[in-house]
């Protein structure tokens, strides 16, 4: 229940952040004659401990926003020119009925739904949305765009998306922060970290670029995008042949060491050092520092995250990189090991939220989130199906976050194409729908949530009324329904009862309704024994798994689609994160956030600068064979020789030229999971 503050009129409701982010906040709202007028972190939540990001803590602005979509709109204009006018409910909801089915009548895998993380909540995800498209028999996405890689590549590794308890990290003696720029974006990660770094923990950030996170460790590697495993495999044979290594965990807990052994050892120092363009040293002092806790009663400790698996060898780096606590038996301690996501260990009930079994057998195409931009463009073929006719876009932005920009635009510009946008915003995606609907925000709804960065569900209440006519998602795919003439009892579940649907009986939902969070029950150290979740329940070095579906069973570096130094013509590596003010596409439209940005930024190093004659400040366009982007240089020390860094993810229509740093990058896709390589693409770079 809201708990009254000081004001009869006051009170604060508890809530969850939904956003794309491993902390997975707990939030305070104080809601004021109807009004929320603050959004707080909970004090009472461990990981959150009183404090949000900067993004969360304006949410009142974003929830206020004078640019909020308030009323369904209809396009009057071009595609693209983001023309509307404001409609009904009924006369939305009527035509777009109408119109799904007269393409469902032909073949309903022409319609496709898109959405993604723009809530992580688990009932404005894929709870009624789910049923519908079920339903429906439309086609399904493979929802891919950020983590598939790394995930797949952990499931082959420890056996789920599974890892160390972060609380544990602050007792750590060593961390490694690997492809992770905490600070940006894992800020409770590093309240643990500098916690271990007050006590005497040594941190070590692994990033091409120096980032705000690497500036606060005591050493940085800036090795070249997409030569993590390369990395990883050296550390082995550095490990190896110093014998720095836990023997008894090695034969009691692990599956294919004798291969893997064989393998890292063809990656002395020096062989590593050329493909990741550092000093054999600082590989040789990286496997001493790591090496140094085999065997130990103090813990070394990797927190990866999701950037460094954007590139085509990204699961085999994650497997490698997953492996090496099992060298030095790091996983024996509470505070050793490896975390990546812990998402695995939630007992989510999706069977129950989104009910494949109402699809009743039928055929089911999935189309690659990744691959939009050539899918949307494709006509039909026995190979292929039908044309996608009917697209249905929420919680996700795909004109501005799907790689390749011009693809992308050229798909959602047919006019052939019949696409509906659930949005709090008009977004580059929006300008391209035949009808926006308005969605509520976190602060409007009910959710459940899992988290990939700790070990909590939450629960999110809504904090005040619906700004304008704006629905949650779960009620419009209950309207548009309804109207589909689906008369299963499961498109009546209210919010509430989806929120109870979501767990189950696996986490106590009083719980969740009395203090906002229940933690899940799980071993301080649970791999100290072994027990992972692989078919062997070993820490699989070799994987049957993907050696059945033809591919290596030992993971290996497996270079760039792109490689940094392979093409003259494009002799820069460009990555881009995303810059600290925004969260991937979202909060770029929340006035204060983007002044705080300013521009689109292109960070390079002065050297490179200087072969180009380009200065601090200076307009440049950045471009490849996929195309041009115009953004301003920013020689700031952050980027290392031959990489580039367009900090992302703009919203085009904010851009300079109507475009951002993914008109630059490609729909190839990773080694494992069909993930896109967004930081495995060379570039150029001019003055404008
Ligand atoms: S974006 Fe991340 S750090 Fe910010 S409030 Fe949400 S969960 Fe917390």
């Amino acid at each position: 229940m809201p708990h009254s503050t000081t004001a009869p009129h006051s009170f604060q409701v508890r809530g969850a952040c939904p956003h794309d982010c491993p902390d997975t906040c707990s939030l305070l709202t104080t809601v004021e004659n109807g009004v929320a007028i603050k959004v707080q972190g909970n004090p009472a939540h461990p990981h959150t401990g009183g404090s949000l990001c900067t993004k969360v803590s304006r949410y009142t602005e974003r929830t206020y926003h004078p640019e909020r979509l308030l009323q369904p709109m209809k396009r009057t204009g071009p595609k693209g020119s983001g023309q509307f006018a404001p409609v009904s409910w009924d006369e939305a909801l009527d035509d777009i009925a109408a119109r799904l089915k007269a393409i469902a009548a032909r073949d309903p895998q022409a319609i496709l739904p898109y959405s993604y993380a723009g809530t992580m909540g688990l009932v404005q995800g894929e709870s009624i949305a789910g049923r519908f498209f079920n339903k429906l028999g439309a086609s399904q996405l493979e929802r891919t765009i950020c983590a598939a890689a790394g995930g797949v590549g952990l499931v082959h590794t420890l056996g789920g998306k599974v890892g160390m308890r972060v609380e544990f990290f602050a007792e750590s003696k060593l961390i490694l922060i690997w492809g992770s720029n905490s600070i940006t974006s894992n800020l409770h990660f590093w309240r643990y970290a500098s916690q271990a770094k007050r006590d005497g923990a040594k941190l070590i950030c692994i990033d091409p670029r120096k980032s705000e996170t690497a500036d606060k460790c005591h050493e940085h590697i800036a090795l070249l995008p997409g030569t993590d495993g390369a990395l990883a495999l050296s550390i082995m044979q550095q490990l190896i042949v110093h014998d720095w290594l836990d023997h008894d965990y090695l034969a009691r807990y692990t599956l294919g060491w004798e291969q893997m052994r064989e393998r890292a050892l063809e990656w002395p120092p020096e062989r590593a050092a050329a493909v990741c363009g550092i000093e054999a040293s600082q590989i040789e002092s990286l496997a001493r520092d790591y090496g140094a806790f085999a065997n130990s009663d103090q813990a070394a400790a990797i927190r990866m995250n999701y950037g460094l698996q954007r590139v085509h060898g990204g699961g085999n780096a994650v497997r490698l990189i997953a492996l090496l606590p099992a060298l030095i038996g790091a996983w024996r301690h509470r505070a050793g090991g490896v975390l990546l996501s812990n998402s695995g260990a939630f007992p989510v009930q999706r069977m129950v939220l989104e009910r494949p079994d109402l699809r009743g057998g039928r055929p089911s195409r999935t189309i690659n989130m990744a691959t939009i931009g050539n899918d949307l463009l494709r006509p039909a073929s026995p190979a292929f199906g039908s044309a996608v006719e009917a697209l249905i876009v929420y919680n996700s932005n795909p004109v501005a976050i799907a790689p390749d920009s011009a693809k992308v635009v050229a798909g959602f510009a047919r006019e052939d194409l019949f696409t509906v946008v659930l949005e709090h915003f008009q977004t580059d995606t929006a300008d391209y729908a035949d009808y926006v609907l308005p969605a509520t925000t976190q602060l409007e709804h009910w959710d459940v949530h899992s988290a990939y960065g700790h070990t909590d569900a939450l629960l999110n209440r809504p904090a005040i009324a619906t700004v304008g006519q704006a629905w949650p998602n779960t009620q419009i795919f209950r309207e548009l329904s309804r109207r589909m003439g689906f008369t299963e009892p499961c498109f009546n579940d209210s919010d509430e009862e989806l929120c109870r649907q979501a767990y189950g009986d696996k986490v106590d939902f009083n719980t969740l309704l009395d203090q906002g969070f229940a933690t899940l029950p799980m071993p301080e150290a649970p791999f100290a024994q072994g027990g992972f979740p692989t078919p062997s329940g070993q820490c699989e070095f070799f994987s049957q798994r993907l050696a059945d579906q033809g591919l290596d069973g030992l993971p290996d570096h497996v270079p760039n689609h792109e490689s940094a130094g392979s093409s003259q013509t494009y002799p820069l590596a460009m990555i881009s994160p995303p810059a600290r003010n925004f969260l991937n596409s979202s909060f770029v439209n929340v006035t204060s956030l983007r002044q705080s940005e300013g521009e689109p930024l292109l960070e390079m190093h002065p050297a490179d600068a200087a072969e180009r004659q380009l200065q601090d400040g200076a307009l440049v366009r950045v471009f490849n064979t996929r195309g041009e982007h115009r953004c301003r240089l920013s020689l700031n020390a952050r980027a290392r020789p031959g990489v580039v860094v367009g900090l992302g993810v703009w919203w085009r229509k904010f851009g300079l030229d109507g475009h951002n740093v993914n008109q630059l990058t490609s729909q190839a896709l990773t080694d494992l999971g069909n993930a896109p390589t967004f930081y495995d693409c060379l570039v150029d770079v001019q003055a404008a």
